[in-house]
């Protein structure tokens, strides 16, 4: 018998219909009156730090999860974080840097319906995931739902009201679970050695800039002020327009020089950036010290920005931390694409 700490946070799966719309109101022990069967093989305790619509969860939040279950790893066997699915791949994704090399599982989940209507995938997630962190091939974050286990660092919502509302993105799902079997794709759970490490800090000053086609580059100038690093999402494999009052190579300069983290990403979902290919992409990465997110994720690359920042300054040690696969979250890197 397995014993699995629950930790409610909100979103839909703990909704009800109010006249301002969804809110959270189902408390944690009562989600799990609405489960069946888990008994047969855990035994749950719930906790319940905040009680909240994802679209309200941040960094703070993040560091609260991540030190609930520092408080009790030593206490259980696995972890479900119930979560609203809005934000959800960015709270499993920051858990994946905030809590590394865990032998034991830490599940994110929640639903696209209230756990209390009478059709809903919320019983069937909640279900799922205490039936994967029972299993003693499971570790590290992940997000199940619809069926499907991503790695933390993987997943992106990419259907707004399906049940199927989550992918993995440019990795395949760790494992799929049907009518209560777990099968497992990756099952590398051998490759944990070491004890689980947590970190403590994030440096929440990321801006993620969407690259539309005529925008200038002064903007960077504008928010220069507010922030350690930006992350460009820019078009296809990867690079930056030249026309505009005042380039973006400008001002990519005065980021670089002024010690401020820039990474450039894609806008396209699948694939990765490679801004060798073109020339609007390769001089740039030739001539300024700018970091590519790869195959990395939007929501993994803006999360590792803050994790990273939020360990070091030093512009060396912040791209040794970023380029460190961790939770399987990189595949290009680098030293393979140099
Ligand atoms: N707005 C909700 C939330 O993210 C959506 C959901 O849970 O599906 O909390």
């Amino acid at each position: 018998m397995k014993n699995i700490l629950l930790i409610a946070t909100g979103g839909t799966i703990a909704s009800g219909y109010t006249r301002e719309g969804l809110v959270p109101t189902i408390a944690a022990e009562e989600l799990l009156g609405y489960v069946e069967g888990y008994r047969e093989f855990c035994r749950v305790d719930v906790v319940q730090p905040f009680h909240l619509d994802s679209t309200n969860v941040c960094g703070r939040h993040w560091l609260q999860l991540a030190a609930a279950v520092e408080e009790r790893y030593e206490e259980y066997d696995g972890f479900v974080i119930c979560h609203g699915t809005d934000t959800m791949a960015f709270t499993a994704a920051a858990l994946s840097y905030l809590i590394q090399n865990a032998a034991k599982p830490i599940v994110v989940t929640g639903a696209q319906k209230p756990i209390d209507l009478p059709v809903t995938d919320a019983r069937t997630n909640l279900l799922d995931s205490l039936r994967f962190a029972s299993d003693p091939r499971a570790h590290g974050v992940s997000i199940v739902f619809g069926g499907n286990v991503i790695a933390g660092t993987r997943a992106k919502k990419e259907r707004s009201k399906s049940y199927n509302a989550f992918s993995s993105i440019n990795f395949p799902s760790v494992a799929v679970i049907q009518d209560g079997r777990i099968l497992f794709y990756i099952d590398d759970k051998d490759r944990v050695k070491g004890p689980v490490v947590f970190y403590h800090e994030l440096n929440q000053r990321i801006l993620l800039l969407k690259l539309v086609p005529g925008m200038d580059g002064g903007i960077l100038g504008h928010l220069y002020p507010y922030y350690d690093g930006v992350i460009i999402e820019s078009f296809g494999v990867g690079g930056l327009p030249e026309y505009g009052e005042r380039p973006f190579q400008e001002e990519i300069r005065r980021w670089t020089d002024g010690g401020k983290m820039v990474l450039m990403a894609t806008q396209v979902t699948h694939e990765g950036s490679d801004m060798e290919v073109y020339r609007v992409g390769k001089v740039i990465k030739e001539n300024y010290k700018l970091m590519e997110a790869y195959d990395m994720t939007l929501e993994a690359a803006v999360t590792k920005a803050m994790w990273a920042l939020g360990q070091t300054e030093d512009p060396d040690e912040l791209r040794r931390l970023f380029y460190r696969t961790v939770n399987h979250d990189i595949l290009l890197t680098p030293q393979q694409n140099d």
